[in-house]
């Protein structure tokens, strides 16, 4: 295991911002950490990166523990916080120069770990510009370089699309998955399920400070009470008896209708060529039908009773 967070918790004056969380991050896993604004997503990623003085529990890298101050295990570890932290009247590459300086990078390896960062980042062509010229997006991707230089073994990104362009979150999400492909250990933060979903291997489900849930996504999936939604267009309204009818059928969850239109909620796809079959039977002609996966977003609604964002 690379890291261990063991019941950390953390208030805020009487506010308990983080309270009693545990999970772990493998070598080469991306940990997808969702949760609504003020879950304590942030707070709990402050911790990790020594930054913020845990309460009670414990974190540990590579089996040494996480404290405050200069330590080597927060030399394995690459921050890219919410906040934007860059000098706007130097350059894309003085800017990394100067983060790789800080890190204790100097000589022919700050120059090559400055170009190689620059690369990933797909930022190269821009390396003499100010980051005054560059969208959200750019700014963010090169915040990503400069948390690499330094080669950590686990990079934390902090809701990392917030504020970006869609061309520019397809553009970070490359990046991510270049890393990915490297080997290289991620912890994502987001209020986007379909964010995490895209990139995480296993995902922690945090609201109140407290873990609702850490699993795969496949996993978290079989928890959804249905996982698919079949769409289907009738000739005309249904008749009572057929909605009932839909209902009593095995695999189904639940069943609405607008006009000739029926939503039909499926504990999975394979039940719903049975129902498709059955309603073909019904007298009342079929004219168009579609499946979809319930989206893994239900999960939090599901949990909670709320949903993820306002
Ligand atoms: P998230 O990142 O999931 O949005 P945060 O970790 O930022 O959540 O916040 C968790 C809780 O702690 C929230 O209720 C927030 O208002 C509170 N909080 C965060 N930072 C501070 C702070 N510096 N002082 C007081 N309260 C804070």
């Amino acid at each position: 295991m690379l890291l261990n967070v063991e019941q950390v918790c953390k208030s805020y004056g009487a506010r308990k911002a983080v309270d009693g969380v545990s999970f772990s991050v493998r070598r080469g896993q991306t940990v997808g950490l969702i949760g609504p604004n003020g879950a304590g997503k942030s707070t709990t990623v402050s911790m990790i990166c020594g930054l913020l003085r845990a309460d009670g529990g414990s974190i540990t890298l590579d089996g040494e523990v996480i404290g405050q101050g200069a330590s080597a295990a927060k030399q394995k570890i690459g921050f890219v916080p919410q906040d934007l932290a860059l000098y706007e009247d130097l350059s894309a590459l003085e800017n990394l120069r100067l983060f790789g300086a800080l890190y204790g990078l100097s000589g022919a390896r700050l120059k090559e770990r400055c170009a190689q960062a620059l690369a990933l980042v797909n930022l190269a062509d821009r390396a003499a510009d100010l980051p005054s010229s560059f969208s959200g997006g750019m700014k963010r991707r090169l915040n990503i370089a400069a948390a690499l230089l330094h080669e950590p073994q686990l990079l934390i990104l902090d809701e990392p699309t917030v504020g970006v362009d869609p061309q520019s979150r397809n553009a970070i999400f490359d990046t991510l998955e270049a890393l990915q492909a490297q080997g290289r250990s991620l912890i994502y933060t987001s209020h986007y399920m379909e964010e995490v979903e895209r990139l995480a291997d296993h995902i922690v489900i945090i609201d109140h400070g407290k873990v609702l849930a850490d699993e795969t996504p496949a996993a978290l999936y079989q928890r959804l009470p249905a996982q698919a939604a079949l769409q289907v267009e009738l000739a005309g309204e249904p008749s009572a008896a057929l909605l009932s009818g839909v209902q009593s059928l095995e695999g189904v969850k639940g069943v609405e209708h607008n006009g000739a239109s029926l939503s039909i909620a499926l504990l999975d796809t394979a039940h719903a060529a049975p129902v498709l079959a059955w309603l073909s039977g019904q007298g009342n002609p079929l004219l168009h039908f579609s499946t979809a996966r319930t989206s893994l977003e239900n999960i939090f609604l599901n949990l909670t009773g709320r949903s993820l964002r306002d």
